[in-house]
């Protein structure tokens, strides 16, 4: 008898939920698995804060530019998609950054890392720190490395290693940035794993870097056909690229689920907000009741959102799951593309954006020239700028426009800017967070069938966005086989 197909549900469309809904739908056919995957999204479109846009001849992207490629798992899924020859590199001429101190831009010195210097000559040249400052990060090399396993703060970590001056001037600016997040309760363990590895294992920070600088040197010189990939990569024509062909590879949005003998793909909902979670009687499924009213039914369910939102469907299932994720802090963020003439833009450009300190006392975070950092972003003759604001009210992106046109020289109004809000979309990962992911990871365990995937756990990037999804879909596919044996 030919054996009913298993359901698997997976809500939310951005870059997790459709990992997670793709591998679902791939390894269930290569495993010869019958299972009909539906892909439930709110709005009117998947990608979540990817987001790319075209106006006048620029290119815009609402949210993420790039992702890291020195973490596999993006990389990887481009490839299996046919898209890797698409990939762009930020422009290797221009790969030095600017750091704002009292109202001008200094370049980050060559060789510094995040924190710490991983060359002398251009960190004892550089404007940015006073000699007391420069000495006291030179302590790191005698200081002894921590005793104990302990989680701490960023900010801790880097005071007490390299001094307030490393961390005030560029730590705070260079990590807040990526994590839109206040270093002083940003965990070190879950976000910066490497330096607590570098300390163990060298003593010291600047040691580390220097080794690291060193080796990597010896690297290039012996590998002469260069590293295959930058370390930032996006698209010709922006992070769209990646929803797009995840998409068109995987989903179909036809009213009523297609009979799998005539469509492998997974069945895509959009409009389609889930309301409430229930398990079935007996625990052998899902109930998942969307906002509309319609109830659908899974054996398979992964929520792919950020935990607060995860959290409240969670919380007719586990109260004490639903609390854990809702205890995980979110913060919200805004985006500012500006585009200029390039005669209008004083500044030479001459790097791939800048950040500022807090300890500046302005409203932005941080600026990326992005029509020079890729290629395909901006018309001849023309800039885009993207900026990163801390707040969303509309004085605040007036502020920020103002203190753009300050630091780079900018005298005349911009031909147009576009505001994007991203509300509570980027987690913080405060100190205990590993632990209490472990407890999060526990309870959701008790519940058969289901799987947690999303940038609220181990990695807010979008290469651990895809990892989480797959990792997901691949141990809902596990839970089926080891139910059937
Ligand atoms: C402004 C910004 C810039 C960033 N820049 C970078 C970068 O350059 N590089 C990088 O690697 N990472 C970057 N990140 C981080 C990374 O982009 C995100 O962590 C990642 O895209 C999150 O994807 P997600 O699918 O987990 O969540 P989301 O993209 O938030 O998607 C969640 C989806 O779920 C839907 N949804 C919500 N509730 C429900 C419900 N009840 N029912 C059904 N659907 C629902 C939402 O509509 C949404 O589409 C950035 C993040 C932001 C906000």
């Amino acid at each position: 008898m030919k054996q009913k197909p298993k359901r698997a549900i997976v809500i939310g469309g951005g870059i997790t939920g459709l990992a997670a809904s793709y591998r679902l739908t791939r390894e269930a056919e290569k495993r010869g698995i019958p299972l009909d995957v539906t892909l439930l999204e709110a709005s009117t479109r998947v990608g979540g804060v990817i987001h790319t846009v075209h106006r006048d001849g620029f290119l815009i992207e609402h949210g993420p530019d790039a992702f890291i490629s020195t973490k596999p798992w993006a990389k990887a899924l481009c490839e299996e998609l046919s898209i890797a020859d698409e990939f762009i590199s930020t422009n290797p001429n221009m790969r030095r950054s600017f750091v704002a101190q009292n109202g001008k831009l200094h370049p980050v010195p060559e060789g510094f890392y995040m924190m710490a210097p991983g060359a002398f000559l251009p960190f004892i040249k550089s404007p940015i720190f006073s000699w007391r400052g420069k000495l006291r990060m030179g302590l790191d090399l005698l200081i002894p490395r921590q005793g104990n396993d302990a989680d701490e703060s960023v900010a801790d970590f880097v005071r007490r290693r390299l001094g307030t001056e490393a961390f005030e001037r560029m730590a705070q600016p260079m990590i807040g940035g990526i994590y839109t997040s206040d270093a002083e309760n940003l965990s070190l363990k879950a976000t910066f794993p490497r330096f607590v590895e570098m300390e163990q294992a060298h003593g010291s920070i600047i040691k580390a870097l220097l080794e690291t600088r060193k080796r990597q040197a010896s690297q290039t010189h012996r590998d002469t056909s260069g590293a295959r990939y930058s370390l930032f990569l996006s698209f010709a024509t922006g992070m769209q690229t990646l929803v797009d062909r995840l998409q068109q590879a995987h989903l179909t949005v036809a009213r009523e689920p297609v009979p799998r003998e005539r469509s492998p793909k997974a069945h895509l909902r959009l409009n389609t907000r889930v309301a409430v979670l229930q398990q079935q009687k007996n625990e052998t499924g899902w109930q998942v009741s969307l906002a509309d009213g319609d109830v659908l039914a899974a054996e398979l369910l992964c929520i792919a959102l950020p935990a607060p939102q995860a959290g409240t469907l969670c919380e007719n299932v586990s109260p004490a799951l639903a609390k854990k994720l809702q205890a995980i802090p979110y913060a919200s963020s805004a985006t500012l593309n500006v585009a200029f003439r390039r005669e209008d833009v004083a500044h030479p450009l001459n790097g791939t954006g800048f950040v500022v300190p807090v300890t500046e006392r302005l409203s932005l975070i941080g600026c990326s020239f992005s029509s020079v950092k890729f290629a395909n972003r901006a018309p001849a003759g023309h800039v885009l700028l993207r900026a990163f604001v801390r707040e969303c009210t509309s004085e605040l992106t007036e502020t920020a426009l103002k203190e753009i046109a300050a630091l780079l020289g900018i005298k005349k109004e911009p031909l147009f800017s576009v505001v994007s809000r991203h509300t509570q979309a980027m987690a913080q990962y405060q100190v205990g967070h590993q632990g209490h992911v472990k407890e999060i990871e526990a309870l959701a365990k008790e519940l058969p069938g289901l799987a947690l995937a999303g940038n609220a756990y181990h990695g807010i990037g979008i290469p651990d966005c895809i990892h989480s999804g797959e990792q997901a879909a691949l141990a809902l596919l596990d839970s089926l086989i080891n139910e059937e044996n």
